[in-house]
């Protein structure tokens, strides 16, 4: 078991270190004279950005891992699965904060890159760090604690007080159990989508209503019953268990951000599952950063025309709602030119993916992930009426989406 007066002390050395990477951040790319940052600065020093991002999230995660921590505490509900992922997690986060932080297969950022070399020499030598990161029983508790979850799952009753996410869980288990595990390679092999009929099954369970508002026909629970039941459906099939990402991004743009008039004409569609979504984002050359995205959509009248190229988007033929993120502005470079579009669509089937005027595509074949199929899709003028911009105002998509994305990471992750 880890005190609190260990993990606070842990914590404590990795705030000061990480202060010193983004102290030393900031003297390698800010101009000494205007005190801005000098984007060629920063270009040349990307790794060392990138490494302190890390190392900044890193010990964000820390501070997450013992809030929750002294939370259980206060309510004595602490178990054996508990007190192993806590270990394990201090274990790990300072092993990498102190020794080298992996961000990629190919890529690690050590301590000397991020100006932060003294201080972690100093971590890796004190007795009570090390008490944390080289304990000697972890590879027990490693295996302990996989059993345990393996055996009794991850579900804290301190969590659960009502039981309802637990029986929820149940009631996943047995579907995936008698509806997708003994058909879902086949799937794969064939390389088809998840069958019409499962999809409905998946829909008619409330899976794509759990966290839409009551008020919309949804069931408006938390994001903690939407963490167990895709982990329940992915436990056989990743992508059963991805089908509620896209109305799940959805759901929570149109719920945050829509207009009365939105809400009403998409959210009981989508929670039903009568309306399948499409997450329309990526770029051919536009992924992670899409503030800088260039899909135009002129305004003609009482329609905004789309023209330009989209790549990755899964289950985009079917679908029959696109989140279209789109840039509005014209002349616009970054972010505040960006909006997202509501555009419907024709549900498309495999041989006839997309149609509808202004819309072509085709299909990225994949090795992994099959089930909704991934595609390639260029507008040429495709009409969305202008009453479906996204809260009726230009140039907020961006953070609108960005918004969105918190939820829909949770998810993916789970
Ligand atoms: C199976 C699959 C399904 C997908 N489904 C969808 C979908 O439904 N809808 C949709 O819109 N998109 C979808 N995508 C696209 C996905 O969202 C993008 O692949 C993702 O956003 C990353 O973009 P990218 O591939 O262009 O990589 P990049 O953005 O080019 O990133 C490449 C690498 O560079 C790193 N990097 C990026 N920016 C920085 C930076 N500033 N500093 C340092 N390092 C950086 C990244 O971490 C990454 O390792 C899908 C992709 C896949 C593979």
């Amino acid at each position: 078991m880890i005190t609190s007066e260990a993990r606070l002390y842990a914590l404590s050395q990795a705030e000061s270190l990480a202060a010193e990477a983004v102290d030393h951040l900031s003297q390698t790319v800010r101009n000494a004279e205007t005190g801005r940052v000098d984007p060629i600065a920063l270009e040349r020093a990307q790794h060392q950005a990138h490494g302190t991002a890390w190392l900044v999230s890193h010990v964000a995660g820390l501070t997450a891992l013992h809030d929750w921590a002294q939370r259980l505490e206060e309510t004595n509900s602490m178990g054996p699965v508990e007190a192993g992922i806590l270990r394990i997690g201090f274990a790990e986060y300072l092993n990498r904060i102190i020794h080298g932080l992996p961000m990629g297969q190919t890529e690690t950022v050590r301590p000397h890159e991020l100006g932060t070399s003294l201080h972690a020499m100093g971590m890796a030598t004190d007795p009570t760090l090390n008490a944390l990161f080289a304990d000697p029983d972890l590879p027990e508790i490693r295996m302990a604690t996989a059993l345990a979850m393996s055996e009794h799952g991850f579900s804290n009753p301190a969590d659960d007080p009502d039981g309802e996410i637990s029986m929820m869980r149940t009631q996943y288990q047995r579907f995936a159990e008698a509806e997708i595990a003994p058909f879902c390679h086949r799937w794969h092999l064939d390389d088809i989508l998840i069958p019409d009929e499962t999809v409905q099954k998946v829909a008619d369970l409330g899976t794509f209503a759990i966290t839409i508002p009551q008020a919309y026909d949804g069931l408006g629970l938390s994001k903690q019953a939407m963490v167990a039941v895709t982990e329940e459906l992915s436990s056989f099939h990743l992508p059963t268990g991805s089908l509620a990402t896209r109305p799940e991004i959805a759901g929570e743009l149109i719920s945050n951000s829509g207009t009365q008039d939105q809400k009403e004409r998409f959210l009981p569609g989508i929670a039903s599952g009568k309306i399948m979504t499409t997450a329309v984002f990526t770029e051919p050359d536009i992924g992670s950063d899409l503030a800088h995205l260039s899909t135009r959509a002129v305004r003609r009248g009482a329609v905004y025309q789309v023209s330009g190229a989209k790549t990755w988007i899964t289950h985009g033929g079917r679908s029959d709602l696109m989140t279209l993120l789109v840039r509005t502005q014209a002349g616009s470079q970054d972010h505040s030119g960006v909006s997202m579009l509501l555009a419907e669509k024709p549900r498309g089937t495999p041989a006839t993916p997309f149609p509808a005027p202004g819309m072509t595509g085709g299909e990225i074949r994949t090795l992994g992930y099959r089930g909704m199929k991934e595609y390639d899709i260029a507008f040429d003028r495709f009409d969305v009426p202008a009453h479906n911009l996204l809260g009726g105002e230009e140039g907020l998509g961006f953070r609108q989406l960005m918004a969105t994305f918190e939820s829909a990471r949770i998810q993916t992750a789970a």
